[in-house]
């Protein structure tokens, strides 16, 4: 029930009302074939986090009250009692179902039994045969189809909810499937949505407390309709691919790959997928906006795309398109990448330097004079550049050089004679 006091963990976590909203919205939170991950990466979010938003912290935001079954302090029928009230229309409050795993067919003649459960000693719905024990908890598939129709919107996190993912991999005994498949075409809640999808083994936490909060403000009345794609997910997050925004599509372009893991160079000859691939984890990052796939150094292997992860296998195998496109980058890759080196290599050099013909550095040999074809290249490249605008190297050309460049020559310092300058400060133990 939801919590008038101050927030408790009790079978619902809610806090006080933040900003104008006058709502109240129930979570649900029910797990099917699942390993939890979906929860533990909800749980680092922070833009929004948990935290900020079952204790009302986010201005314009209903009041929500979460009920999960990892973080409940109640239990047995205490903790079922909501969601039975939520199925049975007594609840008093509009409520989301948010689903993690996938869903098995266990509701199938062929396959009935039970694959996942929730709650304990149900005695709800009593014409039900799995709550003929009563000391058994409900099959997740039950509460599915019970809270479905009721629910203000139905949201399904990770890709084994969304998709299916691995507990629907090929071989599986289960027939399990994701909530979409589960609920079919025509399903609706009861605002209006079809089911929304924010996949992702595990999902980036972020982009499901985000879609959650845009959601509720929509289901509130006081913003339109998130933008969802053709799939039911926020577009915002899955409209562009991973590739385009992954710190080593620079060396794809330039045709560099790495050849084993562990390399700084594009992952795509030892199987990474994100050319193809619909995800924000390298702009956005795993948890804390830190981290994320090739951030770290590991190939995108499709998590969060439907199909994964057969579609996707074997793992750490190069994609057969990545022949192709790998391929052309490698030929056009290599001249551009050639091109570049020549414009680095003018780029490195002051104005002054090219016009005294010497580097100042005592770093390395770097050379004074420019070979012939460099003075070529860089006098043609200048031109274009500066075309339609005022010539800043023919400008820097006529530019004299400083009277006071190189000045410890000037004044006659031996560079050769050797100035031991921490000899003049550190006295010997003697001494002092
Ligand atoms: S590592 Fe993957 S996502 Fe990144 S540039 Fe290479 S192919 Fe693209
Ligand atoms: S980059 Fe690929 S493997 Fe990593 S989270 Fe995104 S889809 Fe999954």
């Amino acid at each position: 029930m939801a919590r008038e006091a101050a927030p408790r963990l009790g079978s619902g976590i809610g806090g006080a009302r933040g900003g104008q909203s006058t709502g109240v919205v129930h979570v649900f939170w029910l797990a099917g074939m699942s390993c939890d991950g979906c929860s533990v990466s909800t749980l680092g979010a922070i833009t929004p986090s948990v935290e900020d938003m079952v204790l009302g912290r986010i201005p314009a935001l209903p009041q929500v009250v979460l009920h999960h079954p990892m973080l409940a302090d109640d239990s047995g029928q205490d903790f079922v009692e909501p969601y039975r009230q939520a199925a049975e229309g007594t609840l008093g409050a509009p409520y989301v179902m948010v689903v993690e795993g996938s869903i098995p067919d266990d509701q199938s003649l062929e396959r009935a039994g039970q694959f996942a459960g929730l709650g304990v000693g149900s005695d709800w719905p009593r014409s039900l045969p799995s709550a003929r024990a009563s000391e058994q908890p409900l099959r997740t598939s039950d509460w599915i189809w019970a809270l479905a129709p009721g629910a203000a919107a139905s949201v399904a996190i990770g890709t084994c909810a969304t998709w299916g993912g691995i507990p629907a991999a090929a071989g599986n005994i289960t027939g399990s499937m994701g909530l979409m498949d589960y609920l079919g075409v025509d399903y609706r809640s009861a605002r209006g949505v079809p089911v929304v999808n924010v996949p992702g083994c595990a999902p980036v936490g972020d982009n499901f407390t985000e879609a959650l909060a845009e959601l509720l403000q929509y289901l509130e009345g006081i913003a339109p309709l998130p933008d969802f794609d053709e799939l039911g997910r926020p577009a915002w997050q899955f409209e562009q691919t991973v590739h385009r925004h992954c710190p080593k599509a620079g060396y794809y372009e330039e045709g560099v790959f790495a050849e084993e893991p562990g390399d700084t160079e594009c992952l795509v000859e030892i199987g990474c997928w994100g050319p193809v691939v619909q995800c924000n984890i390298v702009e956005r990052g795993a948890v804390n906006h830190m981290g994320g796939c090739m951030v770290a150094g590991g190939a995108c292997i499709g998590c969060t795309m439907p199909g994964f992860p057969d579609k996707y296998s074997p793992f750490y195998k190069a994609p057969p398109g990545s022949a192709i496109s790998g391929g052309i980058s490698k030929v056009y890759g290599g001249g551009i990448r050639r091109l570049r080196r020549m414009s680095m290599k003018s780029g490195n050099r002051e104005p002054m330097w090219d016009n005294a013909e010497n580097v100042p550095t005592g770093w390395g040999r770097a050379k004074g004079k420019r070979d012939p074809v460099d003075k070529v290249n860089a006098y043609f490249y200048k031109k274009l550049q500066y075309r339609g605008s005022v010539n800043h190297a023919a400008r820097n050309k006529k530019q004299p050089l400083p009277q006071s460049r190189d000045i410890l020559t000037q004044k006659g310092v031996d560079h050769t004679r050797h100035v031991d300058v921490l000899g003049e400060r550190i006295r010997s133990r003697e001494e002092i």
